[in-house]
């Protein structure tokens, strides 16, 4: 469920002070938080007093910057609050706890989800408290946060942020009809963690989630249009501009997998020709690499198989290098189309089999994408955050939820 309810002002100028001190790093002055958040002296001092009191953001020592007195410095407290993120990928689960940079600082990888969605929610439920105790972290109690005696808890969990394949419905927190995940259709994700954990849920596609993580952990909250494209099970992309991403009205934004690439050689099931889905979809290179001979150990657990395709590409043999290229090359393709829908500064390629297929992937994407960028000086990059981009994409999603100024309530305390 995102927070769709009406900003009111001062919790707006809270968050936005907080963003703005977050996105600075290591320290920013008053004086710079006024001129990045356009608001008066008098409002920032009045917000990070409560800031600082909530246990928030601290003071970090003073800056000497010309003549005059020094400037004392205001950071965020990363640990002050935490999220966990949890990634239900086709080939295993991630739990992670983030903190407020969205850096993990306790995670844990679970066996792929199963046709018993019962069972694989009380795994996570349990996962999410293990990682939880061993932190010292407590769950939000929401009536001490108004009583002036109880100073602020340290490592506080906001709440869980929720990964899916599409599709989904984000607003309603239910998984409709994920391809790869047959025993997941209808599964109400959000209801069911948060009664088995006490903390409040939200659920958003894993394209989302890992162009968020991305966002949130390298503070790209420029006007720049991001284009991520985020390679797994199948191809999805998200767009976003000025640290948020485009969802669309149905969070289906970004289902590119019947994107015909503008070649006739294989027929769909859609009904058409040269659709993205049969170019680079995770079984599709599998199915090539053993077509090819290529040593790949008993099908079981597809992220083995691209390992095994990777590290046969990484040794050198043709096949396994032309397999990933012509993967790589489709991708490229697509980003082709895609850039010229969406016009975007930076174009980042992710998602949990990407690690594997980067090496000979990418240098065959930027091949076919490189008139275009030249002639736009857009950046082409392979996405900062690794294997567990899902799940910190998902501590992101609720760290966003909860704290960007373009939502909702003030930030919980
Ligand atoms: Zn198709």
């Amino acid at each position: 469920m995102r927070g769709s309810s009406m900003t009111d002002v001062g919790a707006f100028n809270e968050k936005l002070v907080l963003q703005v001190i977050r996105s600075a790093g290591d320290g920013i002055g008053q004086a710079e938080v006024m001129r990045r958040s356009h608001l008066s002296r008098q409002a920032i001092s009045m917000i990070t007093r409560r800031l600082i009191a909530d246990g928030l953001v601290e003071q970090a020592g003073r800056r000497i910057s010309g003549p005059g007195k020094p400037h004392t410095l205001l950071r965020v407290v990363p640990d002050a609050r935490l999220a966990v993120g949890v990634h239900l990928d086709p080939a295993h689960i991630t739990v992670v706890v983030c903190d407020l940079s969205a850096r993990p600082v306790a995670r844990t990888r679970l066996a792929p989800p199963t046709e018993d969605p019962e069972a694989d929610i009380a795994r996570v439920a349990a996962a999410i408290s293990d990682l939880s105790r061993s932190l010292g972290a407590v769950l939000p109690a929401p009536d001490a946060a108004d009583d002036p005696q109880c100073p602020p808890v340290p490592r506080r969990l906001l709440g869980i942020g929720i990964a899916a394949p599409a599709g989904l419905d984000a607003e309603a927190g239910i998984l409709r009809d994920p391809p790869w995940l047959p025993g997941w259709w209808g599964v109400p994700v959000v209801g069911a963690l948060s009664a088995a954990t006490g903390l409040p849920a939200t659920l958003d596609k894993d394209t989302n989630a890992a162009l968020t993580g991305e966002i949130w952990t390298r503070h790209l909250t420029s006007a720049q249009t991001v284009l991520y494209l985020y390679v797994g099970h199948g191809v999805g992309s998200a767009a976003g501009k000025e640290g948020r991403v485009h969802r669309g009205d149905t969070t289906q934004a970004g289902e590119i997998g019947h994107l015909p690439i503008g070649r006739p050689d294989r027929a769909c099931t859609c009904g058409r020709h040269g659709c993205l889905c049969l170019y680079t979809d995770a079984h599709v290179l599998v199915a090539a690499a053993r077509r090819a001979g290529i040593d790949l150990p008993a099908p079981a657990d597809r992220a083995e198989e691209i390992e095994a395709l990777a590290a046969a590409a990484a040794s050198g043999e043709a096949a396994a290098r032309r397999i990933i290229g012509e993967h790589g090359a489709a991708l490229g393709e697509a980003l082709r189309i895609l850039a010229g829908v969406h016009d975007p500064q930076r174009i980042i390629i992710g998602g949990p089999t990407w690690p594997a297929l980067r090496a000979e992937g990418e240098p065959r994407a930027r091949e076919v994408l490189q008139e275009w960028l030249t002639a736009t000086g857009s950046v082409l990059e392979s996405a900062h955050l690794g294997d567990d981009a899902g799940a910190i994409g998902a501590a992101s999603l609720f760290l966003e939820q909860e704290l960007a100024p373009w939502n909702g309530t003030a930030p919980r305390s």
